[in-house]
């Protein structure tokens, strides 16, 4: 079987035979691939124009729908994923993270679009920056979608999360993506785009895919493509050096190697329940994926007066890792990718050895479940222990990418610290405590080598998501060795497909830009109360002003009975006036609020369905008895929510006494009915 190429939305096989890919397990050729012969420039091309224009023509909202809709059609199709899958050499336990794991993440990046960010076609960063006296200049920033394709390079250790944490934050961003699997697990990409195209979710031109080499894909990159590279940091050096990256400053983000940490905490003592947890944290990270994962604990920092014990136990928990044929149910552990894989990792081990002794594992002679050691890439799981672990180089510096992690004692936490950095750089890190105080003074001492930790004890361990699993809510990348970069993280990694601009202008002018009302901007005659206004008939600006309303020594008394708040600046004239920011009682800040809702709402029923909260409260200036108040109510920002029948308003408000000056202002949120759920219900 060759496995196809998709360019310009069509299945395409690259010239020659190409290079045969092997079954992980038997040895067995699964595919042959090749992309020769493709025309790079044409698809990039394609992407750009086709892919680009039909992504930006959707909003985040359907844009998020779209990625649901994929996350769901996958579902339907995981198993064959996940029968192709153990020929990666991958178990069950395995596949899942790859799998469902890439799959939520399409579920994830869904539901953060359609919460986060408007349904719209311009991502607002932040509030307007008032840049003049009078207010008739302000700046805003914006991020809109970058007008070039995101090229995807992934490794072979995920070849479907690989692809999708990608893919998801590109196609929420409204950027079209070309693929470029790992070669030796290409054939379960492949498979994935087979169904990702046949469900005909994504518009035409939004993802190619590559099967093998990238020909002169780079020699043809501009300013508005992205690449996203996954691998060795070898190879990201390469690429980053390239003439056309450097001249055409193309965004380049990078994950790469990393010899990640987990550090335990003095107090961990054998016994203790974080000792237990380190055992397990650790034999899962050496054992899942067969180790095969950038995030995996490559050296275990320890206390140097219970090295022995630690030894002792690990070693007793990865002699029950049952290892063989990932299709068996009873199997721990997998194998490695392939063979080529595991001529690279012993090599490696015999790197670190030069400096560690090997304490468990480091043998070809074990025990196998169901499968032929001659022919699958298989591998012990190896331990090893480094005594003098601040002179030594290779432990920091040697990524063996399987099974293989080094135990560094540590004398106290200053040593636990500079260990812990000599790794220069890590995608993840761990730390097993309970006494909050090493937590912190561990963190402050790593954080800046890290991106992302994660302290685990006894209160958390149980729903703990783990030291090696990035989530899409949290960030991916690391600094150093790691690469710099940084992916997912929420919206966060949705902005590195977009470029931010900062606009400046007429608050009108960029309220309408931004679809978002700003102080300052025009104030429109609603013509009848707006909260008699469907979602459709409100407009941006539409402006409610309000009579006033006197604020009595009656009505303080009263709230501050009535809701049992007596604070003393409310009911005390003499202690309120000894306060520095009144001058004698003042009305409760909820008065205000609770009378600005007075003045501004419209009692009878209407399309508003419900206020759900308030924004940015800020209480400006006192108010004290004898002041009036009046408000101004103006439709802020619309958002519909699909096809619930309603959306969302917000609602800019501002409360001025009788002098003018601004006393309160904060957003009302509400939820309006549309015009077909009004006709429905009214
Ligand atoms: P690799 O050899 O650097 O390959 C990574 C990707 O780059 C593959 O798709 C590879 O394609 C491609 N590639 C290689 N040379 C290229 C070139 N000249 N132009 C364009 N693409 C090129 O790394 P690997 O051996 O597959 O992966 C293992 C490494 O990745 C480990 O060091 C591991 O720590 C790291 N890793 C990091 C992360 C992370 O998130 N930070 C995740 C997983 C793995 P071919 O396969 O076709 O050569």
């Amino acid at each position: 079987m060759k496995l196809g190429n998709l360019v310009l939305d069509r299945w395409i096989d690259g010239d020659g035979v190409g290079k045969t890919l092997s079954s992980a397990v038997d040895g067995k050729p699964v595919a042959n691939i090749s992309s020769d012969g493709l025309d790079f420039h044409s698809m990039l091309q394609h992407a750009r124009s086709l892919g680009g224009r039909n992504l930006r023509a959707l909003t985040f909202h359907e844009r998020g729908e779209m990625l649901k809709a994929l996350a769901k059609y996958l579902m339907e199709h995981k198993k064959e994923f996940y029968a192709l899958s153990t020929q990666t050499g991958a178990t069950h336990a395995d596949s899942w993270v790859d799998i469902d794991g890439g799959i939520s993440t399409l579920f994830v990046f869904s539901s953060k679009g359609r919460r986060e960010m408007p349904n719209d076609f311009v991502y607002l960063d932040g509030p307007p920056e008032i840049l003049s006296k009078k207010g008739t200049f302000v700046g805003q920033h914006i991020y809109t979608p970058k007008l070039g394709a995101a090229v995807h390079i992934n490794a072979y250790n995920f070849p479907v999360w690989g692809m999708l944490e990608k893919l998801a934050p590109t196609l929420l961003a409204g950027v079209p993506t070309i693929v470029k699997p790992a070669s030796s697990t290409a054939y379960l990409t492949e498979l994935v785009v087979k169904r990702i195209v046949e469900s005909e979710i994504l518009p035409k031109g939004s993802i190619q895919l590559i099967c093998g080499g990238v020909g002169d894909l780079f020699d043809h990159l501009n300013c508005q493509d992205t690449i996203a590279f996954t691998g060795s940091k070898a190879t990201a050096e390469k690429l980053q050096q390239h003439h056309r990256v450097v001249s055409e400053s193309v965004a380049f983000t990078a994950e790469t190697d990393s010899l990640n940490a987990s550090i335990l905490g003095p107090d961990a003592k054998p016994g203790t329940p974080e000792f237990d947890l380190f055992i397990s944290e650790v034999t899962r990270e050496m054992t899942s994926k067969a180790g095969q994962k950038c995030t995996a604990i490559r050296r275990i920092i320890a206390p140097g007066n219970i090295a022995a014990d630690l030894v002792r136990a690990l070693s007793t928990a990865l002699g029950e890792i049952r290892i063989g044929n990932p299709a068996n149910r009873d199997v721990d552990m997998g194998a490695l990718a392939s063979q080529e894989q595991r001529d690279e990792v012993r090599d490696r081990i015999g790197d670190l050895a030069k400096e560690a002794d090997i304490v468990y594992g480091g043998s070809e002679d074990f025990e196998l479940v169901d499968a032929d050691a001659k022919k699958g890439a298989f591998f012990m799981p190896t331990l090893l222990h480094c005594e003098k672990p601040m002179s030594s180089k290779a432990v920091h510096s040697v990524e063996a990418f399987g099974p293989v992690s080094t135990v560094l004692p540590y004398d106290n936490l200053d040593e636990a610290i500079e260990l812990a950095r000599l790794g220069e750089g890590s995608l993840a890190g761990s730390i097993i405590t309970n006494d909050n105080d090493v937590a912190k003074k561990l963190i402050l001492g790593t954080a800046a080598y890290h991106g992302r930790m994660l302290v685990i004890n006894r209160h958390c361990a149980a729903e703990s998501t783990g030291h090696g699993s990035p989530l899409p809510h949290l960030i991916h990348g690391g600094p150093g060795r790691a690469g710099g970069g940084e992916e997912m993280g929420g919206i966060r990694g949705v902005k590195h497909y977009m470029q931010r601009t900062a606009i400046q202008g007429s608050p009108e002018t960029l309220s309408v830009i931004g679809n978002r009302w700003i102080r300052g901007a025009n104030e429109l005659d609603p013509g009848v109360h707006p909260f008699r206004k469907t979602f459709e008939q409100l407009r941006i600006g539409d402006t409610l002003n309000t009579e006033s309303r006197e604020v009595t020594l009656d009505d303080i008394d009263h709230f501050a009975e009535f809701t049992g708040d007596t604070f003393y600046a409310h009911t005390d004239e003499a202690a309120a006036a000894k306060n520095p920011f009144f001058d004698g009682r003042v009305a409760h800040g909820y008065l205000i609020v609770s009378f600005a809702a007075g003045l501004f709402v419209d009692p009878d029923f209407g399309p508003v369905l419900a206020n759900y909260g308030v924004d940015d409260l800020r209480f400006i200036q006192p108010v004290n008895f004898g002041d009036s108040l009046r408000v101004r109510l103006t439709c802020k920002q619309k958002t519909l929510r699909g096809d619930s029948g309603y959306g969302e308003v917000r609602w800019d408000a501002e409360v001025s006494n009788q002098n003018g000056d601004c006393v309160a202002q904060y957003d009302v949120l509400t939820m309006v009915a549309t015009d077909d759920h009004w006709a429905s219900v009214a």
